[in-house]
């Protein structure tokens, strides 16, 4: 393949000797031309605005004044010399400090000439103050007056040059500013790098769509990117560095995702057998939502397709999506496979279990639990009809993935609560199922780093057929996320709730209205109701949290009585029988308030239970508390979400608790979710794996995404290989990001 000007190593460029290049890789991940081109600022700062000295305050992260400088003066003990000046206009005047240099800066200072000041404005010793300004006079003699490493004003036209109006500002580290590299002389080595190659840079989209969406050249784009002559420049040139980005994600998921279709690898569930029926005519306990028959029917194409199924099932809390997975394992069983399902705790798991086989007794099929506390005699049972193909159906945690756990026909992996799971362990379920024919390195899956990466287990080579694959999410997640992460699965959804059930009202207490909320859980209560009150539990704070559990229900065990009222009490530093048997009295009704940590959070299912009241509530976030409000209104009488909070709440607590009140929409709420927190954020918590967008914000660029994503599909759909001329440029670029991501060695 040929190399580009991209890949030609760092060190190769004027004022990058050893020393700097060995801290650029370590410190910045910049390895070549490509890497530093591709080190974009994170922000601009307008030098085309001038304050007035009167409008200059402490918020602003950067003031650029014109003014005059008076009062020069050194002050401070010898070791602490410090100069300070006035500057002035004719609205005001702020100080201008120096700690450093302070006797080279006081040669250049000259009163009553004309600067312009740029630096960030702060309060120090109760005064308006600019530390270490930039400083230029405005109307240079000849030659000019140089401070700080700005060129003259001469020198404007420059890449680079303060002429710029949007002043790039890059991220660096301390140990590189100490090297000369800090945002400016970043900006010095592009400058340098821009002279170097500009004319080479490589175009990687066709004519065709660069046309079609009106994208600048690459070549233009990344110079305007580093020097934008102003904001409309800089905004077209961003546009289509976000389309690029983006566009090629779309080609590597959509690849996998069109490849695979095109195989017809997947286990073939050719009926629907006795199983199923009878679980229909004799014990279904209700009549399924339209909403899950049409998943249920989606699904059950995909498993008589030929084709391997990975479908995502979003739907939201309550929906039902249990029995649609149990559907589902039936129609596996009908054609002798064996399949499970996933859990991420181990009461949700104990809770699937107990549902499950009350419902299979009549079936017969014989089902089982592994969790963590499996004890080792009963798993070396449970491992060896696992492979004699006795149990059907196994339901567990993560303890599923071990090792020794092996399947002796697995034809279905369902993952509850997806969001929980790390990548790596969705991976590694679909490696469960034995190869066709007997290979050695499927025993190792590879090490995912990227979420796609799970499609490329999904297609293993031709000769196995792996389990097909049922994800399901209470999460909803927004579109352009799931786009990005999940662009590979299909999506099925559950837009609809089973009948008879009241939205959750949700209401916003502050400490004053705790009597008032007492008042409501005693009157629930009366009427033979259960109520959660739970708190957050944050690992770096667990202390403080479990004493607020531990002093909130002191408060309730006043306030509530035995024996009248019973508490039930579950957390984390409780044994697992103890939290069992708690969980168990609540669930018997035997106690009618259940005080918890986040450890309730998924998937537990007590109908009778009508108020959620969350303490600390601003400190979850939107997604956690829309999960934890799931958790009532599952039965048919009027259920309550109470957020507690303090009285004093930031911008951001505010918009969440508001936004919980307002809606009940699982979709409205991730979306500002996604607002608030942004994407990389929303994926900490949803997903181990992770996707490094330079330049797009999955938050801010659904058009852009939606754009990229149609122009992967009809490239792809025309061109699956990209072989075809016009593509070139594309294919070029494809195989140098695959390369590229092989090449993880370099990344410590
Ligand atoms: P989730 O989608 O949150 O996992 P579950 O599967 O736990 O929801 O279902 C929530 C409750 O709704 C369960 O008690 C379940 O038995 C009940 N349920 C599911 N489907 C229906 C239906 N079609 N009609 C009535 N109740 C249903
Ligand atoms: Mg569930």
């Amino acid at each position: 393949m040929q190399t580009t000007v991209f890949e030609t190593p760092i060190e190769f460029l004027k004022g990058v000797g050893p020393e700097r290049a060995k801290l650029l890789k370590s410190e910045l991940n910049i390895f070549t031309f490509g890497d530093l081109v591709c080190h974009y600022p994170f922000r601009y700062v307008d030098r085309s605005r001038f304050y007035k000295i009167n409008e200059v305050n402490a918020e602003l992260p950067y003031a650029q004044i014109i003014g005059k400088i008076r009062n020069i003066s050194n002050a401070g003990a010898n070791r602490q010399l410090r100069l300070t000046a006035d500057f002035y206009d004719e609205t005001g005047s702020i100080e201008l400090i120096w700690f450093q240099g302070a006797k080279w800066v006081r040669k250049v200072l000259t009163e009553n000439a004309e600067f312009i000041v740029f630096g960030k404005p702060v309060y120090f010793k109760g005064k308006l103050n600019i530390i270490h300004p930039e400083l230029n006079l405005l109307k240079p003699k000849t030659g000019g007056q140089d401070l700080h490493g700005l060129e003259n004003p001469s020198s404007r036209e420059k890449p680079g040059g303060i002429g710029l109006t949007l002043q790039p500002v890059y991220s660096t580290t301390e140990k590189l500013s100490a090297m000369g590299l800090n945002s400016r002389g970043i900006q010095k080595l592009l400058s340098s790098l821009f002279e170097k190659i500009q004319g080479s840079i490589p175009e990687n989209l066709s004519e065709d769509i660069l046309l079609k969406w009106k994208l600048l050249k690459r070549n233009e784009a990344l110079l305007k990117i580093h020097f934008p002559d102003n904001a409309r420049a800089l905004k077209m040139a961003q546009s289509r560095l976000k389309f690029e980005e983006l566009f090629f994600i779309q080609i590597e998921i959509l690849k996998i995702k069109m490849s695979r279709e095109k195989g017809l690898r997947g286990l073939v569930f050719a009926k629907v057998g006795e199983m199923v029926n009878r679980f229909y005519k004799e014990i279904l306990p209700f009549s399924l939502t339209e909403a899950q028959k049409r998943v249920i029917k989606e699904i059950r194409r995909d498993l008589g397709s030929g084709k391997q199924m990975n479908r995502l099932l979003q739907g939201d809390v309550g929906s039902g999506k249990t029995m649609v997975a149990l559907m589902c394992m039936l129609i596996a069983a009908d054609n002798n496979f064996q399949s499970c399902l996933m859990a991420p705790t181990e009461i949700l798991a104990n809770q699937h279990y107990r549902n499950i086989l009350f419902l299979l007794e009549k079936l017969g099929l014989k089902t089982a639990l592994l969790t963590g506390t499996t004890k080792a005699k009963e798993r070396r049972e449970l491992h060896q009809n696992l492979l004699n193909g006795e149990i059907k159906i196994l339901i567990g945690t993560h303890a599923l993935i071990e090792e020794e756990v092996k399947f002796k026909n697995l034809g279905l992996v369902v993952i509850d609560e997806q969001h929980r799971f790390g990548v790596e362990q969705r991976a590694k379920m679909q490696m469960k199922r034995p190869p066709d024919i007997p290979d050695e390195s499927s025993e190792h899956p590879p090490e995912f780093r990227n979420p796609n990466d799970l499609a490329k287990v999904v297609s293993p080579p031709a000769f196995q057929s792996p389990p097909h694959v049922l994800v399901m999410t209470a999460t909803p997640i927004p579109r352009t996320l799931a786009m990005t992460i999940y662009g590979d699965l299909d999506v099925s959804v559950i837009d609809e709730l089973p009948p008879g059930r009241k939205p959750i009202k949700t209401l916003h207490f502050t400490d004053a209205q705790r009597l008032q909320l007492y008042g409501m859980m005693k009157k629930e209560i009366s009427m033979g109701h259960q109520v959660y009150v739970v708190y957050p539990l944050i690992f770096e704070s667990e202390k403080l949290d479990y004493k607020h559990l531990e002093e909130g229900l002191e408060a309730l065990e006043i306030s509530f009585p035995k024996p009248q009222f019973q508490i039930s009490v579950v957390h984390g530093k409780m044994k697992q029988k103890g939290r069992e048997l708690e969980m168990e009295r609540f669930l018997k009704k035997e106690t009618q308030i259940l005080v918890s940590t986040t450890v309730i959070e998924v998937g537990v299912d007590v109908p009778n239970a009508s108020v959620m009241v969350i303490e600390n509530a601003e400190r979850f976030g939107l997604s956690q508390l829309h999960q934890l409000r799931g958790r009532v209104g599952r039965g048919a009488e009027q259920s309550y979400c109470i957020l507690c909070t303090g009285d004093k709440l930031g911008p951001d607590g505010r918009l969440r608790m508001q936004t919980m009140v307002q809606t009940n929409d699982g979709f409205k709420i991730a979306e500002t979710d996604l607002q608030l927190r942004g994407a990389g954020d929303l994926l900490g918590t949803m997903q181990s794996g992770e996707i490094n967008l330079r330049i797009a914000n999955l938050a801010l660029d659904g058009q852009i995404l939606q754009a990229a994503r149609k122009t992967a599909e009809e490239v792809l759909s025309d061109d699956i290989n990209l072989a075809k001329p016009a593509n070139l440029p594309v294919a070029t670029q494809f195989a140098i990001l695959q390369k590229g991501k092989k090449d993880w060695s370099r990344i410590s």
